[in-house]
């Protein structure tokens, strides 16, 4: 059973299903996982023109269809793993599994201010440039956070807004210097530097955002009719808390000198729920087929617990 079905789960599912394991994957809330509100990916092996995330996960779920693996459209709301057992409950049932890949992804944080609950999907506040930039053509719009994720919704929105503020924390960006250098000579993008959002306004939709300097504590407000939430990710693990490692930030842990293996036998972990650092959709793709190949060894010497060897 592989839980999850973006770039790790899928991958993991291909391997699975050619190897004859009769891979289940839950799909989980977001069937296809953040690639699919990906815009262009230019970064994947094998398209040297790049290709938009959802035909790239369109095209794992076909692949992995094509060799029989079976989705269930529900999602993981708790699980008992141990060496004997392996249960995942979802919504709509309980499955069970000789081996389990954990491939859940992580979901966009968000700010926890006032406003931001209101207006979040289609009312001015979105953590995806990619699927909302269109509403916003025209008008100027706020991108909140400093990394590779800030900059590339900052510059797909400069292609269709007057001004881009670009709100962060410090000043100084932490993405990777070919962004940011494009960033920072772009002009319809305005840094917004040491600011942090107290609080998104507005009537029916978004008009303005209350900041705060944070280093001379000086408030302002600024106009604006979209707040575009770039501030990083949570793993979604929370189901596994009682039963599989995780750290302080909540991503699963893995045993020692094993990229998939976690403490319970038979229980792999795969993609950005265990992946703190790197959480490329290639390094995805990569942990799903390691996962995936574990597992066989392991079923193949313990049987899937339907004591087929
Ligand atoms: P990230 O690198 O963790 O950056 C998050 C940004 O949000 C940081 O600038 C952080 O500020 C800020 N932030 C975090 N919590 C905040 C809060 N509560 N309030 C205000 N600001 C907050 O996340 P990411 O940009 O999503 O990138 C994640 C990973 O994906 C990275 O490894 C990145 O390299 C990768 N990625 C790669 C590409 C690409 O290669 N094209 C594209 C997108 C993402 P501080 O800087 O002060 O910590």
């Amino acid at each position: 059973m592989i839980v999850g079905s973006g770039c790790a789960g899928l991958t993991a599912a291909i391997y699975a299903a050619r190897a004859d394991l009769n891979p289940l994957v839950i799909d989980g809330s977001q069937p296809g996982g953040q690639l699919t509100t990906t815009g262009n990916v230019e970064n994947f092996p094998g398209f040297p023109d790049g290709i938009d995330g959802f035909s790239l996960t369109d095209g794992m779920r076909r692949q992995a269809e094509r060799f029989g693996t079976r989705f269930v459209g529900d999602a993981v709301v708790d699980a008992a793993l141990s060496d004997g057992e392996k249960r995942i409950v979802c919504a709509g049932g309980t499955y069970s599994a000789g081996a389990v890949i954990v491939a859940t992804g992580a979901s966009p944080k968000l700010l926890a201010v006032p406003g931001e609950g209101e207006f979040f999907g289609g009312r001015g506040v979105s953590v995806c440039a990619t699927c909302d930039g269109a509403f916003y053509r025209g008008k100027i719009v706020a991108v909140v956070g400093g990394g590779d994720t800030a900059c590339e919704e900052a510059l797909f929105l400069s292609t269709l807004c007057p001004t881009v503020y670009l709100i962060h924390r410090r000043d100084t960006l932490r993405a990777s210097a070919p962004l940011r250098e494009r960033v920072l000579a772009n002009g319809r993008i305005v840094p917004v530097w040491n600011t942090a959002i107290d609080e998104i306004s507005g009537g029916r939709t978004v008009e303005g955002v209350r900041v705060r300097n944070v280093v001379d504590g000086s408030t302002a407000t600024i106009d604006c009719a979209g707040v575009f939430l770039a501030i990083g990710h949570t793993p979604n693990t929370q189901p596994f808390a009682g039963c599989l490692r995780r750290d302080a930030d909540g991503y699963l842990l893995r045993r020692e000198n094993s990229f998939v293996e976690t403490d319970i036998a038979g229980v792999f972990v795969a993609g950005d729920c265990a992946d703190p650092v790197y959480r490329q959709a290639i390094a995805a793709a990569g942990t799903g087929a390691m996962a995936a190949m574990a597992a066989e060894r392991y079923i193949r010497r313990h049987g899937d617990g339907r004591g087929n060897g």
